[in-house]
């Protein structure tokens, strides 16, 4: 008995699993010493405007200067935040970086004569589904002396139709407070438009998948324009994300999108590099 107890407990610690859960044990760890530490880092790509060119904001995104490991991207360690609350603690410094780093560049003048530029936040579910997330975007705009105007927030489909009874409720408080908000990666989700016309929303994100596959397959084309076309119908600003090509652009210009982020336009840079990116244009 003892034997087959033991071969069962031999399988359920298969190596694999085991040391799959303890490198996120550590990595749970690392991440709460690296926010005491300072370790994150926002980085910044640029969005501007078809018709015209200039720039209209820039999406914050979140890295990690690992001490052993280097810079990581989301997808390293996100996954892990959002399973151990720690994601609620990042999302605010995140949030409170933005702010500052909205303020910072109207102080010294650096996205002046560049448009009502915003910085758009990408929000997990943890954040924007707890009770009272308006009154946390209230508070960092306080304590950081920043407008809401300065500001736009990233939510995915899902996140908003999991919490579709609070949503609407909490879409209007943020946009009375002054803040865009943005449904990010259209078109991945299992939302439909009609869906999000109930909904006090102000932009649309295309998602890279779908410019990815511009301008040569044909069914990409057929759901982009229906997307990009409706949204504008309703009154939505339509981004485009991952445009890296002149045909890219055209097609969905051509079809009435009116924002363009990617790296035809500019990867993601360090505050640093975006400030000399902006100065430069
Ligand atoms: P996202 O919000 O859809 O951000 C766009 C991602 O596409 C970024 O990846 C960006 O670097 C990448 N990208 C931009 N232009 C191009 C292009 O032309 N081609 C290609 N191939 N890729 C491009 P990144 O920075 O690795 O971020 C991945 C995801 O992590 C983001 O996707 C977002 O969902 C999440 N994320 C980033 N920062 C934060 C954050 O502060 N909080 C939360 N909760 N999630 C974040
Ligand atoms: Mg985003
Ligand atoms: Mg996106
Ligand atoms: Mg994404």
């Amino acid at each position: 008995r003892a034997k087959a107890r033991g071969r069962a407990t031999y399988q359920f610690f298969e190596p694999a699993l085991a040391e799959t859960a303890y490198a996120d044990l550590v990595l749970e760890d690392e991440l709460a010493q690296g926010l005491t530490r300072n370790e994150f880092e926002l980085f910044f790509q640029p969005q501007v405007e078809a018709t015209t060119g200039q720039l209209s904001g820039a999406e914050a995104l979140l890295r990690w200067r690992h001490p052993q490991r280097g810079l990581l991207s989301p997808d390293a360690f996100i996954f892990v935040a959002e399973r151990h609350r720690l994601m609620l603690a990042l999302g605010e410094w995140v949030m409170r970086e933005a702010a500052a780093t909205a303020r910072r560049w109207r102080e010294q003048g650096i996205t002046q004569g560049h448009g009502p530029m915003r910085i758009a936040i990408n929000l997990s579910r943890m954040q924007f589904n707890l009770d009272g997330f308006a009154d946390t975007v209230k508070r960092v705009l306080e304590e950081s002396g920043a407008k809401g105007q300065w500001l736009e927030l990233e939510l995915t489909e899902r996140m908003l139709i999991e919490d579709i009874e609070h949503a609407p409720a909490t879409l209007a408080q943020l946009r009375a407070m002054g803040l865009t908000v943005s449904v990010d990666d259209f078109g991945t989700g299992y939302t439909s438009l009609a869906h999000l016309t109930e909904l006090p929303l102000d932009k649309l994100k295309i998602d890279q998948s779908f410019t990815a596959r511009l301008p040569d397959d044909v069914g990409a084309q057929a759901i982009t324009r229906a997307i990009v076309q409706m949204a504008v119908g309703l009154g939505l600003t339509v981004t485009a994300e991952g445009v890296r090509s002149a045909a890219q652009w055209q097609l969905l210009a051509a079809w009435g999108c009116q924002q363009f982020q990617g790296e035809l336009v500019g990867a993601p840079m360090s505050a640093g590099d975006f400030e000399a990116w902006v100065r430069a244009r």
